[in-house]
C-alpha cells in the first residue's frame, strides 16, 4: 500500500539521513526502482512529473500500475508516489487519481501567491492523508521547459512556506536539473545552513542530485537535507546500457530483439544507479 512521505522523511531528518525520489517513465523504471528499494531495505519516493504522467497515459494509470506492482513484487518497504514539480491543477488531479504525495511548486509566482495557493494544498493534503512538498526560489536547469540558472532561496520566505505546514520544503541553493555545467560554483551551503536555521525540523529537499559530488551531498544531508531526488542519472544509465547492448548488435543474435530482452540492460543499469544514490544517501536499511 502506497503511504505518505511524512513519516518516513521526518525519520530521516531526525536520523541525518536522505530518502531518495527516483523520477518514473514506465513499467521498466517503476519495477527497477521498486525491487531495488526492496532488495536495500530502504524507504522510497516515486517521482511522477506532470509529463511522464502524461506519457504513462494519465495519473491512473500510473496509480494503477504502482498499486499492482505493490502487490505483485510483494513490495513491503514504505513507498510514497509522488507528484514532482505539479501545478496546481495538476495536484488536485493526482490527489483525485490516488497519489499518495504531491509537490506544488509555486516557485515561479510572486511569494504571496505561492503562499496562498500552498495553503489551500495543505488543507486538502491534510485532510486526505497526504504529504505535500513546497517550493521557494526557482531551481535552476531545465523545469518542465523552463531554463533558470539555479536561485538562492530567500530564507525568511522558506519560513513563511514552512509555517504553512508543509510536509518537506524544496529550497533553491545553487542546484540544478540535469547535467551541471563545467563551470557550476556548487551549492550553496550558506543558503542551506540559513534555510534550516529558519525552518527548523522540516525536511528539506534537494532537487537536481544528478552530478553533485558525494561530499556536496553528505554536507548538504548533514545541515537537514533529508530528501534527494534524482532523475537524469538514471536516465543516462539507462541510455548508455541500451547503447551498449544495440551496439554490439545483441538485438540481432537469436531472440535478442524480445523487449523483455533488449530492455533487461537498461533496468540493470538503473537499479545499479539507485542502489548507488541509496547507500550515499545513507537510507539502506532504515523502512
Ligand atoms: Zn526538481
Amino acid at each position: 500500500m502506497l503511504v505518505s512521505a511524512k513519516e518516513m522523511l521526518q525519520k530521516a531528518k531526525a536520523g541525518q539521513y536522505a530518502v531518495g525520489q527516483f523520477n518514473i517513465n514506465n513499467l521498466e523504471w517503476t519495477k527497477a526502482i521498486l525491487l531495488t528499494a526492496q532488495e536495500m531495505n530502504a524507504p522510497v519516493i516515486l517521482g511522477v512529473s506532470e509529463g511522464a504522467g502524461k506519457y504513462m497515459g494519465g495519473y491512473k494509470t500510473v496509480v494503477g500500475m504502482v498499486n499492482g506492482l505493490l502487490e505483485g513484487l510483494n513490495i513491503t518497504v514504505p513507498v510514497a508516489l509522488h507528484l514532482d514539480h505539479g501545478s496546481y491543477e495538476g495536484a488536485l488531479a493526482c490527489v483525485e487519481a490516488g497519489f499518495s504525495s504531491i509537490m506544488f511548486d509555486g516557485s515561479h509566482y510572486p511569494i504571496e501567491e505561492n503562499i496562498e495557493k500552498t495553503k489551500e494544498l495543505v488543507a486538502l493534503a491534510e485532510q486526505k492523508g497526504l504529504s505535500l512538498e513546497a517550493e521557494v526560489g526557482a531551481i535552476g536547469g531545465e523545469e518542465d521547459g523552463v531554463v533558470g540558472s539555479g536561485e538562492c532561496a530567500d530564507p525568511m520566505e522558506c519560513k513563511a512556506i514552512a509555517e504553512l505546514g508543509v510536509t518537506m520544503l524544496a529550497a533553491g541553493i545553487g542546484n540544478i536539473h540535469g547535467k551541471y555545467p563545467e563551470n557550476w560554483p556548487g551549492l550553496s551551503f550558506e543558503t542551506l545552513a540559513a534555510v534550516q536555521e529558519q525552518t527548523g525540523s522540516m525536511p528539506l529537499v534537494l532537487h537536481g542530485g544528478t552530478g553533485i559530488p558525494a561530499d556536496m551531498i553528505q554536507k548538504a544531508i548533514s545541515l537537514g537535507v533529508s530528501k534527494i531526488n534524482v532523475n537524469t542519472e538514471c536516465q543516462l544509465a539507462f541510455a548508455a546500457a541500451t547503447r551498449q547492448y544495440i551496439e554490439e548488435g545483441k538485438d540481432l543474435q537469436g531472440k535478442g530483439f524480445d523487449p523483455r530482452k533488449l530492455l533487461a540492460p537498461g533496468v540493470e543499469a538503473i537499479k545499479a544507479t539507485v542502489k548507488e544514490k541509496m547507500e550515499l544517501f545513507g537510507c539502506v536499511n532504515k523502512a
